[in-house]
């Protein structure tokens, strides 16, 4: 079923009272990464509830707000076809009725970093949309995909923080067949290559053959074409790593076609 508005959600959710409640916040343009979380979703809870809003207050200026893909009636369909229950779209002027608002403020030094220094304020929209939508729904498990990590991080650091009662649940990063992540924005490309899922497969070998020494490990990549950032930090705090152990993850962006990329690989 589709519902915009909140009080339609309450309402529904409201008849659900006693089963338990999975939410799978997404911005749309679904693809088998979503569809993941949401057949994680079913499988573990009663009723399956999936939020497709493209939330304008994680995009910056210059960013992609209006061209982002929307496809609401292949996403129902997809949607249907994974077992949710539910789908919550609302319009902009729904979720952000009052303004100005109150926002949801991670530490800096969670956001500062990666993706976060790229785009100044994405993580601030991102807590202050997902608290919404906790609000809303009240979940009793959420799910988030591993393919973006320093959100995943964030969101379970918000939730144990704030003491928002809803469990979250990481999902594993769904590839294509040559190893690239799928994204919403994987349409932009020319060329569907996977050259972070090969750098990061190839660092992984070699922490696996023994080395762990991190400029050693980022030899040869630092200078590749299009590479916005390739750092390793710790898979729970997100602290800088000096040597490679099995609690360290590899982060990685590239820019190619005007796109950006992101990748993340444990070591461990
Ligand atoms: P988005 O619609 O891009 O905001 O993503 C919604 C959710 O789907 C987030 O928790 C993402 O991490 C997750 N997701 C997106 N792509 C993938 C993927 N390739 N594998 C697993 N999860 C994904």
């Amino acid at each position: 079923m589709l519902v915009s508005k909140i009080n339609e959600v309450k309402e529904q959710i409201k008849s659900w009272r006693g089963q338990t409640i999975g939410l799978v916040p997404t911005m749309g343009a679904l693809h088998d990464g979503h569809k993941s979380l949401i057949d994680a979703s079913a499988k573990m809870c009663d009723k399956t509830v999936v939020s497709i809003f493209v939330n304008p207050t994680q995009f910056g200026p210059k960013e992609d707000f209006d061209k982002y893909p929307r496809n609401l009636d292949t996403d129902l369909e997809i949607c249907r076809q994974a077992g949710a229950d539910l789908v919550f779209a609302p319009e902009v002027n729904e979720m952000y009725a009052e303004c100005p608002a109150v926002t949801i403020v991670p530490p800096r030094q969670y956001t500062n970093i990666l993706c976060g220094k790229l785009r100044p304020g994405h993580f601030d929209g991102v807590c202050t949309v997902v608290t919404k939508l906790f609000n809303i729904v009240r979940p009793d498990f959420a799910f988030f995909g591993e393919k973006d990590r320093q959100q995943l991080i964030i969101i379970k650091k918000m939730t144990a923080d704030l003491n928002i009662p809803v469990q979250i649940i990481a999902c594993p990063i769904v590839r294509a067949e040559n190893g690239l992540a799928l994204s919403s924005r994987n349409k932009y490309l020319k060329v569907p290559d996977a050259p972070l899922y090969k750098t990061l497969f190839d660092i992984k070998m070699c922490y696996n053959d023994g080395m762990t020494d991190i400029k050693t490990l980022s030899k040869g990549v630092s200078g590749a074409n299009g590479l916005e950032y390739l750092e390793f930090r710790d898979k729970d705090d997100l602290s800088l790593k000096e040597i490679a152990d099995d609690n360290t993850v590899v982060f990685a962006a590239v820019k190619i076609d005007g796109v950006r990329l992101i990748d993340n690989m444990e070591l461990g």
